[in-house]
């Protein structure tokens, strides 16, 4: 058998969870976010789970176009827009949609020389201070964009919370106001976006028209809320095997640097799995890792390749042992805490070199070797 790592990708999960965010997002229509090679899952394979989507969420023309080629027909946006003119040539082509969030990026439209319409969705910054215009700049921009409605097939207002995964957030309150006093200014008409996942969760009067859920889709709780809770399962769980068991005399120390110092006589399981494969290097000792169904803590640094884990409680634990390293049976986003990061990093940080394996990570991966 091969290095025994893989990346269970549960696509019944990803539907499923689309069912939930149907189900808390009321009448909006859902443009699901799969940029990033659908937040590590692989996008074709999120994408062919998703198809009761309405809509498509990527960072830019080539996930787009990715997209396309894997037979997608849906509407898709561009959440940053175009880096260049030519780029809208290919927008207009493909029948892509864009985020307009800047005066360059209004340049370049009026440049272009576009064979059909397009959809835009000017991008409005009510506080997060990242993308977008600022509320005093739209109407200027709305005139602009009038000039050019021979080639405008739609325009939408997006904008994009700070702070949504936070419960009763001032920011969330300010940010919203802004929107709906820009919105005050405008046809009421033009559809609306707000919601990312954590608004669908805490925001209900900012769902909108369109709602952009991402890493709920993947069964991944945007907030405080668990995934259990918010009735959301995982789609992607990474497990590895033992590779070796020893025990260890205390006073010695394990890994590199001698980090951890064997207080007293110590089982060791290694499991191979590094931050070669996107385990996070910063995973400190006591981070939780499952092995045999059962969470131990992990000692000593995150090699490229390996971890370390003290089994001293589990004294059955043997080679071919299979681990969880997170998904069923270990939230992704309790290991992210440990190791002071984010669902969303350990998701996207997966690495090539992982084998991707559709289907749950069954009896077959549990059995005993
Ligand atoms: C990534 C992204 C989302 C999705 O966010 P989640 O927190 O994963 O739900 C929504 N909107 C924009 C603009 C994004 O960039």
């Amino acid at each position: 058998m091969s290095r025994p790592i893989r990346a269970y990708i549960d696509c019944d999960a990803a539907r499923h969870n689309l069912q939930r965010v149907r189900a808390l997002s009321g009448q909006a229509k859902i443009m699901a976010v799969v940029k990033a090679n659908g937040y590590g899952h692989g996008v074709e394979r999120v994408a062919q789970s998703l198809l009761e989507a309405d809509a498509f969420a990527v960072a830019s023309i080539d996930e787009a176009l990715e997209l396309r080629r894997s037979g997608v027909l849906h509407p898709i946006v561009l959440l940053e827009g175009v880096f260049s003119t030519e780029e809208f040539s290919s927008v207009a082509q493909e029948g892509l949609g864009v985020v307009l969030h800047s005066w360059q990026q209004l340049q370049m439209l009026e440049a272009s020389q576009l064979s059909l319409p397009i959809v835009i969705w000017i991008k409005i910054d009510t506080g997060m201070h990242r993308l977008g215009f600022a509320p005093n700049e739209i109407e200027r921009v709305w005139q602009r964009l009038h000039a050019l409605s021979n080639i405008i097939a739609s325009i939408g207002l997006m904008t994009h919370f700070a702070a949504a995964d936070e419960p009763n957030s001032v920011l969330s309150e300010v940010q919203l106001s802004r929107f709906n006093a820009v919105r005050q200014s405008l046809p009421d008409t033009l559809p609306i976006s707000m919601a990312n996942s954590a608004a669908i969760v805490h925001l209900p009067q900012a769902h909108g028209d369109w709602v952009r859920p991402g890493i709920m889709l993947y069964g991944v709780s945007p907030c405080d809320v668990s995934a259990d809770d918010l009735g959301l399962r995982p789609v992607m769980t990474l497990v590895s095997r033992v590779i070796a068991v020893k025990k260890v005399l205390a006073g010695e120390c394990i890994g590199y640097g001698g980090r951890w110092y064997v207080p007293v006589d110590t089982r060791i399981a290694v499991i191979a799995v590094g931050y070669g494969d996107g385990y996070p290097r910063h995973a400190p000792s006591g981070t939780q890792v499952l092995v045999n169904g059962q969470l131990v803590p992990l000692v000593g640094r995150v090699s490229m390749d390996m971890i370390t884990v003290d089994v001293s409680e589990l004294p059955s634990v043997a080679v071919d042992d299979p681990v969880v390293l997170w998904g069923e049976g270990l939230p992704v986003a309790q290991l992210a805490q440990q190791a002071g990061t984010i669902s969303y990093e350990l998701l996207c940080g997966v690495t090539k070199r992982v084998p991707c394996v559709e289907g749950r990570a069954g009896a077959e991966w549990f059995a005993h070797a």
